[in-house]
């Protein structure tokens, strides 16, 4: 409800709210031990929002077939990798980077989460980490998303984020942190639209054309009433999503209704704003209303965080009683196993 009230005004400052409670931290704070949670909290408290580094140029929605690795050497990890798209890149104190774990005879572990600290304006920064370039986005200017550089990174191995499953499902673990991240980012958008709604209604009340207030046409007023009832229904699947929890104990929402409620408020958030500009005429599409920078601020909600298309996958796969693993091989493989293994409801056989 926070999240939601001040994206209405700053998609940005909301954005900084969410990760710095619901991103990587709470990864840190669900998997982490004492040390790690402590170190991490005393910088999230002091205002840094840390960083969470998962994508690579070649494993975007692919996210497991990312190729930085970390190898052990004594009581260390070296890390080597590049990743990118990776908001507050540069300007973050903390860093959660995933890396492929590899042991000292370079044999795949699984993937885990390590810990970096790197304050670049302090320059206090480990040797071998780089930031690369900032990426040019369309919206939300005011948070860097950067591309970084790990060149033989040397991380202490009391940085590994691993949960108690081990690292073979500890990327699948460390993921369920997401889920909280999700219903985060869903209520920025959510709040966004419902910003852009307020303001549309206090213009179709002052504006007047035909001698009439906007107000007074109906078809205005259709448009009003359908973008009021897609921020409600999006606020009522956030609060659904934001209420629940995973499976087996887990302290993060449930991954479905995370996804459905991420997916539903990120796309309607991007019809809503649109239908809100568009009220306003011409002066929506300048810069002298904030329409224009919250139309360009709420597109990214259908990409970053887990694009539409592979939340559609997810959720379709839970309503199925299926895996839905999306490369060839495993798709022909698992598909023929599982669809005979679940089990439909006997009504609708
Ligand atoms: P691709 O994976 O290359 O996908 C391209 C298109 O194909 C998309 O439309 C996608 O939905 C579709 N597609 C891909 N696979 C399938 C499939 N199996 N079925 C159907 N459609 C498919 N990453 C981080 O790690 N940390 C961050 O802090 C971070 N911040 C970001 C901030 C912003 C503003 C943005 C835009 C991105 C950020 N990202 C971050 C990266 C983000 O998570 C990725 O962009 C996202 O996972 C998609 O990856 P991609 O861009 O490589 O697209």
């Amino acid at each position: 409800m926070v999240v939601e009230e001040i994206a209405k005004v700053c998609t940005l400052t909301a954005r900084v709210v969410v990760e710095a409670n619901m991103g990587g931290i709470s990864a840190v704070m669900g998997y982490g031990n004492h040390e790690q949670k402590a170190f991490c909290a005393q910088h999230v408290l002091a205002g840094d929002k840390p960083a969470i580094c998962i994508t690579e140029p070649d494993a975007g929605s692919a996210a497991t077939e990312m190729r930085t690795t970390a190898q052990k050497r004594g009581d260390s990890y070296i890390l080597n990798g590049t990743k990118h798209w990776i908001t507050g890149g540069g300007t973050s104190k903390l860093y959660l980077v995933f890396a492929r774990v590899l042991d000292e005879a370079g044999i795949d572990q699984g993937i885990g989460g390590f810990i970096l600290f790197a304050d670049l304006a302090a320059g206090e920064v480990p040797d071998g980490f780089r930031v690369m370039g900032r990426e040019q986005t369309m919206g939300i200017c005011g948070m860097p998303e950067a591309e970084l550089r790990f060149e033989n990174v040397e991380i202490d191995g009391k940085w590994l984020v691993q949960p108690q499953s081990g690292l073979k499902r500890g990327f699948a673990e460390l993921m369920n942190a997401y889920n909280s991240q999700r219903v985060g980012a869903g209520t920025i958008a959510m709040g966004v639209a419902a910003g852009a709604l307020e303001r549309a209604k206090h213009y179709l009340l002052q504006r007047e054309q035909f001698g009439r207030p906007l107000a007074e046409f109906q078809g205005l007023q259709w448009m009003l009433a359908d973008m009021d009832t897609q921020v409600h229904a999006a606020r009522l699947l956030l609060h659904e999503a934001a209420r629940s929890r995973g499976p087996n104990g887990s302290q993060y929402p449930d991954m479905t209704m995370a996804a459905r409620a991420k997916l539903f408020a990120s796309e309607m958030a991007i019809k809503v704003v649109s239908d809100a500009l568009q009220m306003f005429g011409a002066r929506g599409y300048s810069d002298c209303e904030p329409l224009e920078r919250m139309y360009r601020d709420v597109r990214m909600f259908t990409i970053g965080g887990g694009t539409a298309q592979i939340l559609r996958t997810q959720i379709a796969g839970s309503i199925l009683g299926i895996k839905t693993p999306q490369t060839r091989d495993g798709y022909t493989r698992l598909s023929e196993m599982e669809r005979h293994a679940a089990v439909p409801d006997r009504r609708f056989a």
